[in-house]
């Protein structure tokens, strides 16, 4: 890929008219819904799960993976649809501190300082990383499907709502290195309940400049899209947004606004050209999900948007492998070389992969020999 192929954004990766995404068809909802896969939705969302006396699936595992959600599943629900609590649409003053009189607006003439500004108060907040861009409507679900209803609802998003702000959270690197173990879904549940808290306060500062926010996680629009256009990273074949910061270590919410800010640029940082010889996330995925060999634009099942050029994910076998596991899965970021923390190493490696591609071979080579991506001992996650 070449810098006029990034400035597109996540048009990058389209190969024909987009067709429009309609929220039943991710896989989340289709166990509510499409007759082939309620037995899977009963073993998924209805079977309780009994701890096992094996490290990373005993109560205290499991407890905490409950806490970690806990925000996200009462406060928010954006796996469920969202536009409640913490990502409600409609918002109402109860009580604030400081009593601000209302119909106060900022000045806005200087879209800059006020995109700095907002990217202050985002990291602030706690995003590990936030990005701007014009928002594609294309992104946004053509209809939404909140599972709490389990039925179709329009998803007429205003037309004042042209600015979207990506936000990334960081998940943590060692127990995402227990994958599949429990340890990885704390980190996971983590990462939902921190989205909410930052999307949802950072929309409720825009609405108290004056201007419209929602915030949303995985409801109302593709989260990885709106980041590829924000610049916050590529997508990858293992199906996630990589970013050069954490790789696929991260969470995605945005706000959406019609807070005038300035975009920024898309970004291309080798990744691409990386996967095309890298198949880790492939080689380490329980349930095959993950293809090997070559892009496609041939989607595995409904889940896949038709028109895009990418490793389609099945989404199908990967919710059957959760269901099996008792928990979710991490794999496919445990054991990406891009998952690294920070550091010189790291940092040089990365380096590297973005200005000398044909060396790709050697640095797979090296991530293999220093033995990154392994599965971390459940047990770790207790003792570090
Ligand atoms: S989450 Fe696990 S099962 Fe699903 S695609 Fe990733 S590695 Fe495979
Ligand atoms: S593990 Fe390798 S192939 Fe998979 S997403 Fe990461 S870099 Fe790409």
């Amino acid at each position: 890929m070449n810098a006029k192929f990034a400035d597109t954004g996540a048009r990058r990766y389209l190969i024909g008219d987009v067709e429009p995404f309609d929220q039943k068809n991710e896989m989340f909802c289709r166990p509510l819904w499409d007759a082939e896969m309620l037995d899977l939705g009963k073993k998924f969302y209805m079977t309780e799960v009994p701890p096992k006396d094996k490290p990373g699936y005993q109560l205290k595992d499991q407890s905490m993976v409950n806490a970690a959600w806990h925000l996200e599943n009462t406060f928010a629900q954006g796996v469920a649809g969202g536009r409640m609590g913490m990502y409600a649409w409609d918002w109402e003053q109860i009580y604030e501190f400081p009593r601000v009189p209302p119909g106060l607006k900022i000045d806005s003439g200087n879209p800059r300082a006020v995109t700095n500004d907002i990217k202050k108060a985002a990291g602030f907040f706690g995003a590990s990383l936030a990005g701007i861009c014009e928002l594609d409507r294309d992104w946004v679900y053509s209809a939404a499907f909140p599972l709490r209803d389990a039925k179709s609802v329009p998803n007429e998003l205003p037309a004042e709502y042209r600015y979207a702000i990506a936000i990334a959270v960081e998940m943590d690197y060692d127990a995402i290195g227990c994958s599949p173990a429990s340890p990885s879904s704390v980190a996971t549940g983590l990462g939902y309940s921190k989205m909410a808290f930052v999307a949802g306060l950072l929309a409720h500062h825009i609405r108290g400049l004056g201007y419209k926010a929602i915030a949303c996680g995985n409801d109302t629009a593709c989260s990885i899209p709106i980041a590829i256009d924000a610049g916050l990273g590529e997508l990858a074949r293992n199906g996630l947004l990589i970013t050069p910061e954490f790789g696929p270590r991260v969470r995605l919410a945005k706000v959406l606004t019609d807070l005038p800010l300035v975009p920024d640029k898309p970004i291309e940082f080798g990744v691409w050209d990386f996967c095309l010889r890298c198949e880790k996330c492939a080689d380490k995925c329980p349930s095959k999900s993950i293809s090997h060999g070559g892009p496609t634009g041939k989607p595995n099942n409904i889940s896949n948007r038709k028109g895009v050029l990418r490793w389609p994910i099945n989404a199908e076998t990967c919710l059957e492998f959760w269901a099996r596991n008792g928990t979710d899965c991490s794999n496919c970021i445990r054991s990406c070389p891009f998952n690294k923390p920070a550091g010189r190493l790291h940092d040089s490696v990365r380096w590297g992969i973005r200005k000398y591609p044909r060396l790709n071979p050697l640095f797979l080579w090296g991530d293999d020999l220093l033995g990154y991506g392994k599965k971390r001992k459940a047990d770790n996650f207790w003792q570090d």
